[in-house]
């Protein structure tokens, strides 16, 4: 009975557990030997019972808890008449591993968190090397599809093949998952991507989400006819942000010490929504309001803007971004006539966003962990090693 159950605890079936015992530093040794049967000959194929002899290996298993588990396998070999001499073979054990694959299941799985090497290699009990050698078999080949809900956006990876790296990421809801990564973000390399997908597969991407990034809406519109340009919602309002902010900071510059140390501590007052302040905080940002007429109108502009985007009802939208270009291009302020150039630019994709309510959030949120693994692998030395770990990780 009892080296039955240490088997169902092993998981490996075919084998006879002949004894346990305890080692130093919290290893536990599991002698273990198989029943003989007919062997097919790997080079006569004729089958053969004859054990020629027996040698002791150890293969290295998953930890039980805090101990690490190490088999003592009995390895038998048999001699064909044929002259050839072989060992036996194992469902539970790769050829030429020294360790087993509910072992090589572990460190995968472990791999999937955003832990570094190093913490696996602990956990399981291996070397660094061996987790990498592990991991390096895992290859995500490119999706022959797309999904219908396409995002796309870049990283700061610094590999070794570009500054920057792609996401593509699925962003239907429910449905959310890193779809690739791609090596940089050259319009070129794009284009190759992405004709490289039958056309009648990128006929079904019905949505495509993007940064305000001109090559991106030219891949779009080439590749994704069907699909509604969407740009991010977080990337237009921030346009609005920034102008006002900027001009806060040019006018610091010509403000004595005192106020300009207020001006700059306080940005937050000119720079969140004024509904959501309370009584004081208002009254304290009229107070910097009053200092400049151009300021007022920029808060005004803002504040005007961020009601646009709470609105739920779309036509209300269209009319009043519409009327908040032509007010924002005729104010008479740089940093606004601007902004309100680059919303006529992207007049169609910015309304889009409103309309369809999708945002690159998910991608924001892989980018996120993207960031961890960065760190945790010490950078992206090896391209193809990172993106496999991202789709293992985020696929
Ligand atoms: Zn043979």
């Amino acid at each position: 009975m009892y080296p039955n159950y240490i088997k169902n605890l092993l998981q490996i079936e075919d084998v006879i557990v002949k004894k346990v015992s305890h080692g130093l530093f919290n290893t536990t040794f599991i002698m273990l030997e198989t029943k003989p049967k007919a062997h097919t000959c790997p080079k006569c194929s004729n089958l053969t019972s004859r054990i020629h002899d027996y040698r002791l290996q150890k293969i290295k298993h998953v930890p039980f808890g805090i101990n690490s588990s190490i088999l003592i396998l009995k390895k038998r070999r048999y001699a064909c008449s044929c002259g050839k001499r072989f060992y036996e073979n194992y469902s539970w054990l790769p050829r030429y591993q020294r360790m087993t694959r509910h072992l090589i299941m572990y460190i995968c799985h472990q791999l999937r968190e955003t832990v570094s090497y190093t913490h696996v290699a602990k956990q399981a009990n291996v070397s660094i090397f061996t987790v990498i050698r592990t991991f390096n078999r895992i290859n995500y080949p490119k999706p022959s599809k797309l999904p219908e809900v396409l995002c796309i956006d870049e990283f700061r990876g610094n590999a070794e093949t570009g500054k920057f790296q792609c996401i593509l990421v699925n962003g239907a809801k429910n449905h959310q998952s890193v779809i690739d990564i791609l090596p940089d973000r050259k319009q070129s390399h794009l284009c190759e991507y992405f004709l490289s997908i039958p056309r009648k597969d990128r006929l079904k991407t019905k949505f495509f989400i993007m940064d305000m990034w001109e090559p991106y809406r030219d891949i779009a519109k080439t590749f994704f006819p069907n699909a509604q340009i969407i740009v991010d919602k977080y990337h237009f309002v921030r346009q609005v942000s920034w102008a006002i902010d900027r001009i806060r900071r040019r006018l610091q510059k010509t403000m004595p010490t005192k106020l300009r140390k207020y001006y700059k501590n306080s940005k937050r007052l000119l720079l969140g929504r004024y509904d959501n302040l309370n009584d004081e905080k208002r009254q304290q940002c009229d107070l910097m309001l009053l200092y400049n007429d151009d300021l007022r109108k920029a808060h005004y502009l803002k504040e005007w803007f961020y009601r646009i985007c709470k609105e739920s009802r779309y036509s209300v939208v269209r009319n009043e971004f519409t009327n908040w270009i032509k007010n924002a291009e005729s104010s008479g302020i740089k940093d606004f006539e601007d902004v309100a150039a680059t919303f006529r630019r992207w007049y169609k994709e910015i309304l889009n966003a409103f309309k369809y309510k999708y945002t690159n959030g998910p991608t924001e949120g892989y980018n996120n962990k993207i960031k961890v693994l960065k760190r945790v692998s010490y950078g992206i030395n090896n391209f193809e090693r990172f993106r496999n770990r991202i789709l293992h990780t985020c696929g």
